[in-house]
């Protein structure tokens, strides 16, 4: 007789299961500001999404919203049909306990533009920390794992070093190890290159290349239009919180449709 799968611990260098987000309606106000205007988005297990727009239009709202770090104030988000929202036009629907909510959030990994290390701990120290405080692995099994996704992103004569020894292309490159350590089901971008040397891009963007056709289901908030339409499987245009257009990259990015997505294509291209 067979035992679940789910029941089995996951090997640390395993592809987790890819995630699948649902946003319905999402409304994100601060005081008379309203940032996220009616957000319905849809995400499928394994799916690459690039989420473009002008500056300010919500992009980063958004994945905080996604990760829990902002709560709407009307609307609801899922994850592999779990709720996360609370309220729906006023309805109050079942609150998530605080637990619930750590335990969503460690499946999502979030890599944020300034990369954000721990500048005190080393390379290996800042991917192995989090599956061992979280108690997914014992540190010398987080440890080996941390090792083999250093390798993974190209730095594996970089784990004794500390992140002001490295380039920012480096840093960026622990960060996405760090992110793959919790063995995340979704991953979240957040302008992941913006901060970096234009000749540093090429080696985040192949990383995140190398995630996107590995069947991670990814979230990427880029001004990278070429890298988006290499990776990404749906491409989103964000203005002023709305989605104004989405679809395949060669629909949105080479025959837009509404004036603001064909406005904002010819300033970044
Ligand atoms: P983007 O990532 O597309 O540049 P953001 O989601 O960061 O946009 O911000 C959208 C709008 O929301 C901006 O006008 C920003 O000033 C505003 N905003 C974001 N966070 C807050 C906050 N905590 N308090 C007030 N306004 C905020
Ligand atoms: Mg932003």
């Amino acid at each position: 007789m067979s035992t679940p799968t789910s029941q089995l611990p996951r090997p640390a260098d395993a592809d987790a299961p890819a995630l699948a987000i649902e946003i319905r309606d999402v409304h994100k106000w601060y005081g008379a500001h309203r940032v996220l205007d009616g957000i319905d988005l849809t995400v499928r297990p394994g799916e690459v999404t690039v989420i473009v727009g002008p500056s300010g239009s919500g992009k980063s709202t958004l994945l905080r919203v996604i990760n829990h770090l902002e709560k709407p104030q009307i609307g609801h988000v899922s994850l592999n049909g779990e709720l996360i929202g609370v309220r729906r036009h006023g309805e109050r629907l079942k609150e998530l306990s605080e637990r619930a909510i750590l335990a969503q959030r460690s499946r999502i990994g979030f890599v944020f533009q300034n990369f954000n290390l721990f500048p005190h701990l080393t390379v290996l120290e800042n991917v192995a920390a989090a599956p061992v405080a979280t108690g997914l692995l014992r540190k010398p099994e987080a440890q080996e794992s941390a090792r083999t996704l250093l390798g993974r992103v190209g730095l594996a004569d970089k784990a004794g070093a500390y992140p002001r020894q490295l380039s920012g292309g480096q840093q960026q490159r622990v960060a996405i190890a760090r992110a793959l350590a919790l063995r995340p089901g979704v991953i979240l971008f957040d302008e992941p290159t913006s901060a970096l040397d234009p000749e540093l891009v090429g080696e985040v963007l192949a990383v995140i290349k190398d995630l996107a056709t590995s069947g991670t289901t990814l979230v990427i908030v880029t001004h990278e239009i070429g890298f988006a339409r290499e990776v990404a499987d749906r491409v989103v245009f964000m203005d002023g919180g709305r989605i104004l257009e989405q679809g395949p990259p060669e629909q949105v990015l080479d025959r837009p449709q509404h004036p603001r997505t064909q406005e904002f294509l010819s300033k970044v291209l």
